[in-house]
């Protein structure tokens, strides 16, 4: 098939590279030209496992990159819209972008295409892109929309795109359902697996991925309802984790009890300074939009997202009270991702937490193993970068994990204590057992599980935030 990825972001290349890998003709169009000139340079502007052997493997053959939108649909039968959708001032989805990429689109079609909304949308966008394509002067004959949401994971967007639990298809008309499923047909059979070279597939991957055909209403809803279920669980997990602290409980063994019962499982069920990312965030918020639109008021997510905001400032909290006063302080910062194996730094938990940190006067050493660059772009030269986590530990007053990279987990104990100034870790990813930490003569103060302190007991003072 030929195909056409409008973005080249996290989505957008994945969505190419993975595309090409399945043995379509592959146009990714991006507007900004740097990109697209590093793209056709060779380079892989972001962090993602397999990607750029993927993209080496079918660059200048069967996959190509362009700033021009107009040529570049042109020969294509679908064309994937793959474009950022952020979150307004208001909390709703920007889609400006989106009715950007259709007005030119609509200047551009000349004969029949299928037109896939692969960005994240609220319910009915579909609808309007279909109006404005309509409105901008594509006749209606020419082309059908369909909404085909992504459900990749940054740190395993390529083994996720190409071993899907899933792939959801809202399409209102069977010629558009057929140009997908047959888009999709090496990974429906399950051929692509077995191809030599192919990415592995994953342990615990489906050889072959249920493929789920919907109202477009219906597939823009599972996006949204997915996104903010998980959501869901983060927060409830951290609501939890905060009565355990009240009681003395430990939210670990809480979280192996309740993700035993298969109806629930252990997955998201971790507790820590909340959820963050480009999509979390923005989806949780835009879902609650839509269906206040739709005459809903989920207040549900009002919850989610108000138990996200207050675990960060509990974190800060822990911190205030473990070193008493924050001004003047060194902290060296392990993490700075939104998740382990990404170097996206968007609405970090992590990246919000040193902004507090800095604004409280404190000094930071940070070091991530991904995520250094974005992080560099964002606070300059106003935090100090080490080059790696026993540096960045040197001479600081506590060490503070925010990012849950499995390295991380796996600290010479003995090591750090000796390096930092005092014994104290604030864990905000419950990454080590207290036991640990306490036979190393830390002080340790994780999520959900009493702090361990070895040195000198912390005057008791209210723990539950308001
Ligand atoms: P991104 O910001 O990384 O990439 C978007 C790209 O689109 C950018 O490179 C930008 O330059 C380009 N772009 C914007 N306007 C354009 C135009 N008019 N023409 C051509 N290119 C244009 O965004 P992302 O993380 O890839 O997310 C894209 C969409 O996919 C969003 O709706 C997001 O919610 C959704 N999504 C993201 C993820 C994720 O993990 N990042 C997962 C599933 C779904």
């Amino acid at each position: 098939m030929r195909v056409a990825v409008i973005g080249s972001g996290y989505v957008g290349l994945v969505a190419a590279a993975c595309f090409a890998e399945l043995g379509h003709h592959v146009v990714c169009v991006d507007n900004d030209h740097a990109k697209v000139a590093a793209l056709k340079a060779g380079k892989t502007p972001i962090y993602e496992d397999y990607l750029t052997e993927v993209l080496a493997r079918h660059q200048g053959d069967n996959l190509s990159f362009s700033t021009s939108l107009g040529t570049s649909v042109k020969g294509a039968e679908a064309i994937f819209i793959a474009v950022g959708t952020p979150m307004s001032p208001t909390g709703d989805a920007d889609l400006s972008y989106v009715e950007s990429v259709t007005r030119e689109l609509a200047k551009s079609i000349n004969s029949y295409k299928v037109v896939v909304e692969k960005s994240t949308v609220p319910v009915c966008t579909s609808a309007w892109i279909e109006r404005s394509l309509v409105l901008n002067g594509c006749p209606r004959a020419e082309f059908d929309v369909v909404s085909n949401p992504e459900f990749l994971r940054e740190g395993s967007a390529v083994s996720d795109f190409l071993y899907p639990d899933r792939i959801v298809v809202g399409a209102a008309s069977q010629r558009a359902a057929q140009v997908l499923r047959d888009i999709y047909a090496p990974l429906l059979d399950g051929s692509y697996s077995s191809h030599t070279g192919a990415v592995p597939r994953p342990e615990g991957a489906k050889p072959k991925p249920r493929y789920i055909e919907t109202s477009p209403q219906s597939a823009e809803l599972v996006k949204h309802a997915c996104n903010a279920f998980l959501a869901m669980k983060i927060s409830f997990i951290n609501a939890v984790a905060n009565v355990c602290e009240a009681v003395d409980a430990d939210i670990e063994e809480v979280c192996l009890g309740i993700g035993s019962d298969t109806r629930i499982g252990h997955r998201f069920l971790r507790a820590g300074i909340g959820y963050g990312g480009s999509c979390f965030p923005k989806d949780v918020a835009a879902f609650r939009s839509a269906a206040r639109v739709h005459g809903y008021k989920f207040e549900l997510l009002d919850a989610v997202h108000k138990i996200n905001e207050q675990q960060r400032q509990l974190f800060l909290r822990k911190v205030r009270m473990a070193l008493w006063t924050l001004k003047g302080k060194r902290l060296c910062v392990l993490g700075l991702a939104f998740k382990d194996g990404t170097d996206d730094v968007r609405e970090s938990p992590a990246i919000q937490i040193v902004q507090s940190l800095l604004h409280e006067g404190c000094e930071i050493v940070a070091f991530d193993p991904a995520a250094m660059t974005n992080a560099k772009a964002l606070f300059s030269d106003s935090i100090f970068y080490a080059t790696d986590a026993y540096a960045a530990a040197e001479g600081a007053d506590a060490l503070l994990i925010l990012t849950e990279w499995k390295e991380f987990a796996s600290l010479d104990l003995i090591r750090i204590r000796e390096l930092l100034k005092y014994p104290i870790v604030l864990d905000g990813r419950n990454l080590y057992a207290p036991e640990a930490m306490a036979k190393a003569g830390l002080d340790y103060h994780s999520v959900g599980r009493a702090a361990r302190a070895i040195s000198h007991p912390i005057p008791v003072q209210a723990r539950v935030a308001d």
